[in-house]
């Protein structure tokens, strides 16, 4: 069993999704519009918990094994 590889929180910035992702899964939360600091700093707060939270198993559509 590997366990080298632990689940990292990811910025995506694009035209389509804006927000974190799973660098191991689909897992995702999109960033509403935020216009100050505090509300960024509460958001990626919220993000981190429901990220650590989250099971890599059930988010992951396509089976790693062959
Ligand atoms: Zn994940």
């Amino acid at each position: 069993m590997n366990i080298a590889t632990p689940k990292r929180m990811i910025w995506v910035d694009g035209d389509t999704f804006t927000g974190w992702c799973c660098s191991l899964c689909e897992w995702g939360v999109t960033a509403p519009r935020l216009e100050s600091t505090v509300a960024v700093l509460a958001f990626n707060r919220v993000a981190q918990e429901s990220f650590e939270k989250h099971g890599c198993d059930k988010h992951t559509c396509q089976s790693g094994h062959a």
